[in-house]
């Protein structure tokens, strides 16, 4: 064993840290970045029953975050104090904290945020006297306030953040980026406080003016501007109570789903909270209703009795702990899906197509567990052929074994030495297509059955691979452009990544405010949904903004263009179509499965059938 080097062994002593120092590792908790000391600001003006907060920001908030608001004020005696930790009015005793009705409690953030910026704070109360400031460096003790000229309400202003922790300030990403999560937060923010009107102000140029809303129609108003057109028309209002639970918002319908979970705002009593019992309640709700992988948008609130929840779970108060959490489980289900419900057809035109898509997933997702219990040998239950995709995966091991071996079988030196194989090709020729969904054909081993859509995926999704490897990806002109209403974040981040569509194939533009139009499309999808796949295209890019992440994640990208490019389950094939679909097959790498790790195909030998009809030989 090695001797410590400390030579006298004696131990290190303890010392108290300094409260400056203590302050900053606190720090790290909640002032992760420039949005996080908004986030805190935006809370303290709600608090202080502000209903108008102005936001102004310079550098992506690392050069100056300045928040005012129209609220109650600070008291001059304890402008000091506000900065001063663990100080906060809005909770005096224990028994307090277990019902707390501010977003606010700990005290925390002004000491936090002061001990890693140059801050000042003004304030001026309601009642018509004067206002104070004062000002601090790096969490040093603030001198005595000093007379300023200020309207009743607060003023904060933060600047040159992270500018005494050099370590921290590495890590903040680009302007744009750590801008954007800012702009997010506000986003947040205003979502659930509609009767405050909100401005943000970035390198002085006015991003969002957000009138305080009251009426049905500002409150529309104001998520469409946020969240989009498109969401206000393709989402239902909930609005229901029971037993002191209240849940209000809006739901997007099954259809207006998203390939990212980026539409997601839920509120606890004001609070956004990311919480796994809420996510698998609505998720719940939308079980069966949504395809595979796809996240439903929502923005959602839930009231309840400040007993009833336990917010000082998470140093960023983003959890909760609700007392009867199978109670707010069942009622978060029961709402959302009997609103869900409640949608006829009619509502989307789409929904109909998207039942033939759930259908045709509910048949694709036998397996697992069964296939388990049959894992004892090749045996299929003529039960299990009739639903054909429970067989044991052993066997398709096998199978897929056989196939590479006979695909390999037909290199060009082993065709001349077996005449009677050259001309049956390895996956067949096609006899049928099975309720939409399979192909059926005829192989010399006996019958192969291919998931067309499975199948259609993962060829297309190699072939764009290849294409855009070789330096980029055929592009089709539209017939007729086609416009469309997006966010106008989205329509921003079609301005700012034109080149991206570009090297994937589209020609994509902004064409107004809230307007996209898109003129060619890759040719590898001119059949398929291009509007639904422009949004998650973006969905995608508003989540790894960083356009190096988005070089890693184009086979992603590619990838969900694949699915959607893809023959959808219900469409009738031709023979013809089909044997061009079992040579494209033969001839893409990985075509045993799809993109998402699934088999495209499988196989059923005269012997298997024989043994289904107990036919000996
Ligand atoms: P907390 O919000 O947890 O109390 P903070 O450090 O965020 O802790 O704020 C400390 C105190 O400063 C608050 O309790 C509040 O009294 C006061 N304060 C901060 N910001 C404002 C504001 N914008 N308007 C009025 N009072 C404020
Ligand atoms: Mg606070």
């Amino acid at each position: 064993m090695s001797m410590p080097s400390n030579q006298t062994n004696a131990p290190l002593r303890i010392q108290r840290l300094s409260s400056q120092l203590a302050n900053q590792i606190a720090a790290g908790e909640v002032v992760e970045r420039p949005a996080s000391v908004v986030k805190e600001l935006l809370e303290n003006c709600l608090d202080a029953a502000a209903n108008m907060i102005d936001i102004d920001v310079e550098q992506g908030g690392a050069r100056l975050v300045r928040v005012r608001d129209n609220g109650t004020g600070i008291h001059k005696d304890d402008l000091v104090l506000a900065l001063g930790r663990h100080a906060t009015s809005k909770i005096a005793t224990l028994d307090e904290l277990g019902r707390i009705s501010t977003l606010g409690f700990r005290g925390e953030a002004l000491p936090s945020i002061a001990s890693v910026s140059r801050l000042t704070l003004i304030s001026a109360l309601q009642d018509g006297g004067p206002a104070w400031r004062i000002s601090c460096d790096g969490g040093s003790t603030a001198a005595d306030p000093v007379p300023a000229a200020h309207p009743s309400g607060t003023t904060i202003e933060i600047r040159d953040l992270f500018y005494n922790t050099p370590a921290r300030r590495r890590f903040l990403r680009t302007e744009k980026t750590e801008f954007g999560h800012l702009e997010e937060v506000v986003k947040r923010v205003a979502l659930s406080h509609f009767d405050v009107g909100f401005q943000l102000r970035h390198n002085r140029r006015v991003v969002q003016s957000l009138k305080a809303a009251t009426s049905d129609r500002e409150r529309m108003e104001r998520i469409a501007s946020i969240c989009g057109r498109p969401f206000m028309d393709n989402s239902v209002e909930v609005n229901d109570a029971i037993a002191g639970l209240r849940l209000w918002g809006w739901i997007g319908l099954p259809t207006f789903s998203r390939s990212q979970s980026d539409l997601q705002y839920f509120y606890v009593n004001g609070r956004i909270v990311r919480d796994k019992l809420v996510s698998h309640a609505i998720r719940q709700a939308y079980r069966d209703m949504l395809y595979h992988g796809r996240h439903p948008a929502y923005i959602l609130n839930l009231e309840l009795p400040v007993e009833q929840v336990d917010v000082n779970v998470h140093p960023s108060k983003h959890e909760v702990r609700f007392r009867d959490s199978r109670l707010v489980h069942d009622f978060l289900f029961r709402v959302i899906h009997t609103a869900l419900s409640g949608v006829s057809p009619g509502d989307s035109q789409k929904s109909l197509e998207s039942n033939a898509v759930a259908s045709y997933q509910a048949v694709d997702h036998h397996g697992g567990d069964e296939s388990s219990s049959l894992s004892s040998g090749a045996y299929i239950s003529s039960r299990d052929f009739q639903r054909q995709s429970t067989i044991p995966f052993q066997v398709r091991e096998q199978l897929s074994a056989a196939y590479t071996a006979l695909y390999d079988a037909r290199s060009p030196e082993s065709v001349e030495t077996d005449n009677t194989q050259q001309d049956i090709p390895p996956l067949g020729f096609a006899i049928a297509q099975l309720q939409g969904i399979y192909i059926l054909a005829q192989n010399r081993d006996g019958l192969v059955i291919v998931d067309m859509h499975a199948a259609h995926e993962r060829i297309t999704y190699e072939r764009l691979k290849t294409t855009f490897d070789a330096g980029g990806i055929t592009s089709q002109p539209l017939l007729v452009p086609m416009s469309f209403d997006v966010s106008e974040s989205e329509a921003c981040l079609v301005e700012g990544y034109e080149d991206v569509f570009t090297t994937l194939g589209f020609e994509l533009q902004r064409s107004g405010p809230t307007t996209v139009t898109i003129r060619s499309i890759p040719a590898v999808l001119c059949d398929s949904r291009i509007e639904e796949l422009i949004r998650d295209v973006l969905a995608d890019i508003n989540t790894y903004q960083d356009s190096s992440r988005i070089r890693g994640r184009i086979n992603e990208i590619l990838s969900t263009m694949a699915c959607h490019g893809s023959v959808r389950a219900n469409r009738i094939l031709t023979i013809p179509e089909m044997n061009a679909l079992l040579r494209d097959m033969e001839h893409t790498e990985r075509s045993g499965q799809c993109n998402h790790g699934r088999p495209t195909w499988t196989q059923l030998s005269m012997q298997e059938l024989d043994r289904l009809f107990m036919r000996g030989r």
